[in-house]
């Protein structure tokens, strides 16, 4: 950004005063614009100084008596007592502070003999009335006479999002220090003068100063609207580009083969077990048509959970595979990928044999890379990758390694996506000599214009349909505080464990002394803990009195002891494991070695035991919605049915009780995600939903500000279509790089 928004705040503002506001991020004079405030406080009507309530928020007119500064002798720091009149009655104003010198600027200006505006809520001490905090405006300072200063008080007060150490009220003055003196030519409007003009938005100096000091509420509106307006513009006109470029990059075109040609996929389809869904065949189709083009694909793949999006990516891959080039299989975590790594062996047979006995004479191979391997293992998979026998090569992040190198990278598959943002993406796509083409899959339904904010790179394909045959899942919400219910709970389990089944247990914890969810103590490095965090909803409209959550390792004891499981093998499962003890124990499982699995949320995304018809879910309360929703879907997934036992501590009638019953009852994706996103902040959307980016987004909501996001799309892609580099739209192109430049940093602080 240029004009002056770009100046660092201590030049500005000098070192004492910005060295607080440092501590909140803000570091230039962009920041602290941008710094919004989170809402408005009543100004107050006027009162008399006989008439004030306690606990009431006034403005009283009155003449300043006295004012000093001193340090407190009992607890550290300073503060500036004075007194205010009006003939007949007295009114203490109080201000705190660390140290005196921050109290300066209000001695300063509350001389004695000064009358001015004060606003505040009325307390007591020691018998005596007073406002700490108040806001002011003195006349013939603040205000040139009372009139003015009566319109001054009268303004909303703006309340921003401060911390200990630099209140509200110092942050209001450190913004009008900068904003006062800015003029039209210091800030630089990303929205077009045209696009404002079709909108009705106010100009962004104009819009600065109404959202930073409103003269009323409708100044303050108008002012944040725009300003939404101009977050989704920028990030719209970034996507726009993005895709622009993308479209205009080279791909190796990957058709399929002819009739009679020796073919992976149409030997693969020959031999699949069941029949395609007609979602997953014409899905497929559009996918065959885009592999088949000389430029690159960017999809994204929404399917419910188990409606079978693996092979449709796989028949993708197999394309790519058959035209010689290689493809890649990138999970969320390691024990995802060598699942991944197992069932596209298993699926594929001896199609996976490709240069061994008794393999298939045009077979190709899966090699599976994570950041676990042992050395040997680990040289044979890059080996594989970099001279073409891999034609499928699975892993985590890992791939991402600037290591890793492929003989001919043609299709690039992202698996349940969210914690793969857009850098990520781009990272793989300039893997190939050109670049890939790129399939993302996500089983968690997106509405549009999250879609459109986090996707928007991406066209977006949709399988709505379970395949046939599926039994479904039945969920029920069993109240932890009753005994009964519980033994029931464990003799359900012991009964579909006796015809052949298995149970998940989940839990919100690995060790029952951690203060933290799972995952807590992991690093943002280790992805298979990240779930365990993103979408625990923390107790809300619970209390403190709840009991703490349950934790892997209590309960995988508690069950060894449980009569009702005598005899059973009870395992555990968690992000802390080593991998190679994660992988094992989810083997053994899958083997039916264990028929009950103790496990976090590590086993939320993906994993595919059709065996497994049961869960117990521990404090299913304190989970999101979508994120049960998940979980759930790894139950039931073969011909027999699923059960699912929320287990909640939630009071009836709290939002938490709403969630686990709204489960309960539905088990349409859709539906529950729409819910969860009325249930949340958006701060959770955006976080769960992708990974960056919310930094550039302070104001936006992606949920109710989906109008205003389909039209600054709609004028973002006219602008780029028309001026693809933004030469004559400086202003844009510089709020982009600025975006990015947020992004990349964020990326880097994540990996
Ligand atoms: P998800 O979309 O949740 O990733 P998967 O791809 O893991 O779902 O598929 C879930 C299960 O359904 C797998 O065991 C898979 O083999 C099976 N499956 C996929 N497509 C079909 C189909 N058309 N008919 C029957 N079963 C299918
Ligand atoms: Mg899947």
């Amino acid at each position: 950004m240029t004009g002056r928004e770009g100046e660092g705040l201590t030049k500005v503002l000098g070192a004492r005063s910005a060295g607080p506001l440092a501590k909140l991020g803000l570091v230039t004079v962009g920041d602290l614009l941008r710094h919004y405030p989170r809402r408005y406080g009543d100004p107050g009507t006027l009162t008399d100084m006989d008439r004030l309530a306690l606990g009431e928020h006034v403005t009283v007119m009155a003449r300043v008596a006295r004012a000093t500064v001193r340090t407190m002798r009992s607890r550290a720091g300073a503060m500036l007592s004075a007194v205010v009149t009006d003939g007949r009655h007295e009114l203490a104003l109080t201000f705190f502070a660390k140290r005196a010198g921050a109290l300066r600027p209000h001695e300063d200006k509350l001389r004695p003999g000064r009358v001015g505006l004060f606003t505040g809520v009325v307390s007591e001490y020691r018998g005596t009335r007073q406002l700490t905090h108040p806001d002011y405006v003195l006349v013939g300072v603040d205000a040139d006479d009372a009139e003015e200063a009566m319109f001054e008080a009268s303004r909303p007060i703006p309340i921003y999002p401060a911390s200990s150490s630099v209140p509200s009220w110092r942050i209001q003055r450190a913004v009008r220090t900068v904003l006062d003196p800015l003029t039209e030519a210091d800030v630089e409007d990303p929205v077009p003068d045209e696009v404002r003009a079709l909108h009705g938005l106010p100009g962004r100096l104009d819009a600065l100063r109404a959202i930073h000091h409103p003269v009323d509420q409708r100044a303050w509106q108008q002012a944040r609207h725009r300003f939404r307006f101009e977050e989704a513009f920028v990030l719209q006109a970034a996507l726009a580009q993005r895709r622009a470029h993308a479209a205009e990059q080279e791909a190796t075109a990957r058709p399929l083969r002819g009739p009679g040609e020796p073919s992976l996929l149409a030997d693969f389809d020959a031999g699949l077990p069941f029949t395609l869904t007609e979602g997953q065949a014409s899905v497929g189709e559009d996918l065959a048509h885009e592999l088949s083009q000389a430029r690159p694909m960017q999809r994204l793949l929404q399917g419910e959970v188990g409606s079978g999006k693996t092979v449709v990516a796989l028949r993708a891959m197999l394309q790519v595979v058959d035209a010689g080039g290689q493809a890649a299989l990138l999970a969320p975590t390691e024990v995802l990928a060598a699942q991944h790594a197992r069932t596209l062996r298993s699926l594929l047979g001896p199609l996976a044999e490709g240069g061994l006995l008794g393999g298939a004479a045009h077979g190709t191979r899966v090699a599976l890379l994570t950041g676990s391997l042992g050395a040997a293992a680990r040289k044979e998979a890059l080996l594989q990758a970099a001279g073409g026998e891999a034609g499928i090569v699975v892993g985590t992040h890992a791939l991402l390694g600037d290591q890793v190198q492929f003989a001919d990278l043609g299709l690039v598959v992202v698996d349940e996506q969210h914690r793969f943002g857009v850098e990520q993406r781009d990272a793989l796509r300039a893997k190939g000599r050109v670049a890939p083409h790129v399939l993302v899959m996500t089983a968690t339904p997106i509405p549009r214009t999250v879609a459109m904010t986090v996707f928007g790179d991406l066209e977006t394909s949709s399988l709505t349909q379970v395949p046939a045959g599926r039994a479904g899942i039945t969920s029920h919400v069993v109240p932890a505080g009753n005994p009964r219910w519980m033994e029931r709970t464990w003799s359900r389990v012991r009964e579909e464990v006796d015809k052949g089944h298995r149970a998940y247990v989940v839990c919100p914890r690995i060790h029952p002394d951690d203060d933290l969810p799972a995952g807590g103590g992991a690093t943002a490095k280790d992805f298979d803990d990240v779930p365990d965090l993103l979408e625990l909803v923390d107790g809300d409209g619970a209390g403190d009195e709840r009991p703490p959550l349950r934790a892997v390792l209590e309960v995988a004891d508690m069950l060894r002891e449980t009569p009702a499981l005598a005899g059973l093998d009870v395992g555990v499962l968690h992000g802390q494991m080593a991998p190679a003890d994660k992988e094992s124990a989810m083997a053994r499982f899958a083997a039916g070695e264990l028929q009950v699995l103790v496990s976090t949320t590590v086993i939320e995304v993906g994993v595919d035991v059709p065996e497994a018809t049961v869960m117990v879910v521990f404090d299913a309360d304190r989970f999101g919605l979508s994120q049960l929703h998940q979980l759930r879907g790894r139950v039931g997934r073969g011909a027999a049915p699923g059960l699912c036992l929320l287990v909640s501590t939630a009071q009836p009638g709290t939002p938490a009780a709403t969630r686990v019953e709204a489960l309960a009852e539905t088990t349409d994706g859709f539906r529950l995600a729409t819910l969860d996103l009325e249930l949340r902040s958006e701060g959770d959307v955006l976080g769960a939903a992708q990974s960056g980016r919310s930094s550039s987004l302070r104001l936006l909501r992606v949920v109710q500000d989906a109008d205003l996001i389909a039209d600054a799309r709609r004028e973002a892609t006219a602008v780029v279509d028309a001026d693809l580099e933004l030469g004559s739209h400086p202003e844009l192109r510089a709020a982009i790089a600025a975006q990015l430049d947020d992004e990349q940093e964020e990326f880097l602080e994540r990996a």
